[in-house]
């Protein structure tokens, strides 16, 4: 199995398998030694390319097992579908893991969402807004976050995210991994790059 060249563990391949991709794509192949020997990555990617795994199976590798109530990884995304989706890609790559992941997003109620917060989370997807409001109602502690991962950074800028997305970088610990996916690198995404990443790699398909 050629994804065995990322030395993932064997419930991550096992769960690749299952998901059945043969082989990495160009932006796995790319992107994923890069996150596994800890650099911040900047990764220039469309939907459709795989770029979700790029970033999920490096931070899985990293959380590795459940531990403790707190998020150890926080992957923001502009919409509600992309934060289902990536949560679900994540669900069905940690399927032989114990990991707990969580989704936040709006347009329901807060209650399910706090309910799960509260039986414990090891990686959190949220869209900007309800990740404040729940912050802001501290239903989310943040000491633990140690990786950090921006999807459809460009998307997210044209949204109008950025206000949301400072704030959420000055509340979370600065030592940590960032990992930036954007299908197109223009001017805004370029000059928050240099914000938001440190001595960042950057990968193109
Ligand atoms: P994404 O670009 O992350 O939205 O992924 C697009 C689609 O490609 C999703 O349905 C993934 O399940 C699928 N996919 C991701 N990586 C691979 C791979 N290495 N081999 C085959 N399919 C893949």
């Amino acid at each position: 199995n050629p994804f065995e060249q990322f030395k993932l563990n064997r419930q991550l391949l096992d769960a690749i398998a299952d998901a059945g991709y043969t082989e990495p794509t160009p932006i796995q192949e790319q992107a994923i030694p890069l996150a596994m020997a800890g650099h911040d990555v900047l990764g220039i990617a469309q939907t459709g390319t795989g770029k979700t795994a790029a970033f999920v199976l490096p931070l899985l590798m990293k959380v590795k097992y459940a531990q403790g109530a707190d998020p150890r990884a926080l992957i923001l995304a502009p919409t509600r579908e992309l934060v289902m989706q990536i949560a679900k890609a994540a669900e069905e790559l940690s399927r032989y893991t114990d990991l707990r992941i969580v989704a936040l997003y709006g347009g329901v109620g807060p209650r399910a969402q706090t309910e799960a917060l509260r039986q414990g989370v090891d990686i959190l997807v949220s869209t900007p807004q309800r990740f404040l409001d729940l912050y802001a109602k501290e239903e989310i502690v943040l000491k633990h976050i140690k990786t950090m991962v921006l999807d459809e950074a460009d998307k997210m800028l044209d949204m109008g995210f950025m206000p949301q997305i400072r704030r959420i970088l000055e509340v979370i610990p600065t030592k940590r991994q960032n990992l930036l996916f954007s299908a197109t690198f223009q001017e805004k995404v370029e000059k928050f790059s240099y914000e938001f990443l440190e001595f960042p790699m950057r990968v193109e398909v």
